[in-house]
């Protein structure tokens, strides 16, 4: 019963053994790591050399030629990049940050260590920054606009550059899922006054636990610095923000962000072969879209390379999808279904929508009486009925990411999602989910 969906009993499309072992995992590995990587980290381990900074200070040289910034300066971990990066345009107390609802925690939730609140802006059919949503969410009060390139799909940087100028905003942007990608041309990460990324080992350039903070400004940079380090926060790097002079040796954070010189090491390697190997995942990823197209209920995230942008290493593939064009099936429903065939991979819902989340609503961090995120606010930026519009909800549904192009497996996976599209009926009848499901952050169980 080749027909017959699997969730109802019928026969997957790819059973357990049909993609050997060997090429799954070459396939889908996210952490790629040459010998010479390995061999790198192994003499870090071999010197015990974790806390130093000699190779640290050779992966960032080399990172800011890659991304073409002056400076890069890496931390511990992405969360604590972008937070120097907030400290570094001096998000402080009253300020507002605004930032797209459907992302990761670590983009915008430090915020509030800074006094700030951050203000949620609406997304666009992409899932990423509505620029359309921008400007409501903009008040005297504002200070910076985060950017974040959610699931490597570019942000439309025109409007959101203007917005920025006309209203005198700092611009961050979190390039944690879209290292090395383009939008017209231009590289993610030099748009806006700074940015900063996860490395860690699920991200498309897979270094470890590691981040990294970019920045073209003198300035920026040594008050990054500044913040999170505390060995190098000293005259030869805090040469030209003389308010900061007083206070070396110490982290201005009061948090240390030095990053372990076995992912810098790692780094230094991965560095080498990022862009060959994204070019290969954008052929594979392409390829696997272009079988599916013209099929109802999704619209995959994926630019037009014509244009000069592209999907950077296509961190988590995903596509939009519009329940209405198959009868009303839920996304929850649909992943189950695909997963049943495909055995894995497609999980519905993406992040939850940060602004559901109590966090922003009560969490009270320091004992003001007032939940944290409108302590200094002026206002009550928590009323966001805008964003529980239901004709404004989002739905998604994620798809396997190859390392390349392999047509003959590509086609079986493939094949999973169009069974489940072309079958959608069967599931209807039984189809009691009315969720769309969801997650706080990537792990595929924790909802
Ligand atoms: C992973 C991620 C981060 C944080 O990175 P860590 O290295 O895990 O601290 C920030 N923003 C986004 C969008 C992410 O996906």
């Amino acid at each position: 019963m080749k027909d017959k969906l699997a969730l109802l009993g019928g026969t997957p499309v790819i059973s357990p053994g049909d993609v050997p072992a060997e090429t799954f995992d070459k396939l889908f590995r996210k952490m790629v790591l040459t010998e010479e990587a390995k061999a790198a980290a192994m003499d870090v381990i071999e010197k015990g050399s974790f806390s130093f900074t000699d190779v640290t200070e050779k992966f960032q040289e080399e990172f800011a030629a890659w991304q073409g910034t002056n400076y890069a300066i890496a931390y511990c971990n992405g969360t604590m990049a972008l937070t120097a990066a907030m400290y570094a345009i001096g998000l402080g107390e009253g300020d507002e940050i605004v930032c797209s609802t459907k992302t990761y925690w670590g983009s915008v939730s430090q915020a509030i260590n800074f006094g700030a609140s951050p203000v949620f802006c609406n997304i666009n059919d992409m899932l990423s920054m509505d620029p359309n949503d921008l400007e409501r969410c903009i008040t005297p009060r504002t200070k910076a606009i985060m950017v974040v390139h959610y699931y490597a799909y570019p942000c439309d940087m025109d409007p959101i550059m203007a917005i920025a100028r006309k209203h005198g905003l700092k611009v961050i942007e979190d390039v944690s899922h879209a290292q090395g990608g383009l939008y017209k041309g231009r590289k993610l990460g030099t748009f806006g006054d700074v940015a900063a990324m996860s490395l860690m080992s699920t991200k498309s350039l897979a270094c470890g636990e590691l981040g990294v903070l970019v920045t073209d400004e003198r300035k920026y940079y040594e008050r990054a610095m500044a913040f999170g380090h505390y060995e190098r926060n000293n005259e030869n790097y805090i040469r030209e923000c003389d308010d900061l002079k007083d206070y070396f040796h110490i982290a201005l954070g009061g948090v240390k962000g030095r990053a372990n010189q076995v992912s810098t090491a790692i780094g230094r390697d991965q560095l080498k072969h990022y862009d060959e190997r994204c070019i290969e995942i954008r052929r594979a990823m392409s390829y696997f879209w272009d079988q599916l197209e013209g099929l109802p209920g999704f619209r995959p995230l994926r630019v037009d390379e014509a244009t000069g942008s592209n999907m950077a290493g296509w961190y988590e593939p995903h596509a939009a999808y519009y329940p209405e064009e198959l009868g009303g099936l839920s996304a929850k429903r649909f992943a189950e279904a695909v997963r049943a065939e495909i055995g894995g991979f497609c999980y519905e819902g993406g992040n939850f929508c940060l602004h559901t989340h109590p966090f922003f609503k009560t969490f009270d961090l320091t004992h003001k009486g007032v939940p944290s995120r409108i302590a200094y606010a002026g206002r009550d930026v928590r009323r966001e009925d805008h964003l529980c519009d239901p004709s404004l909800k989002k739905y998604c549904f994620s798809a396997p990411r190859f390392n390349y192009l392999d047509r003959s497996v590509i086609d079986l996976y493939a094949a999973g999602y169009r069974k489940v599209i072309e079958k959608h009926r069967d599931l209807l009848t039984d189809d009691a989910h009315e969720a769309q499901g969801g997650r706080w952050y990537g792990s595929e169980n924790q909802k």
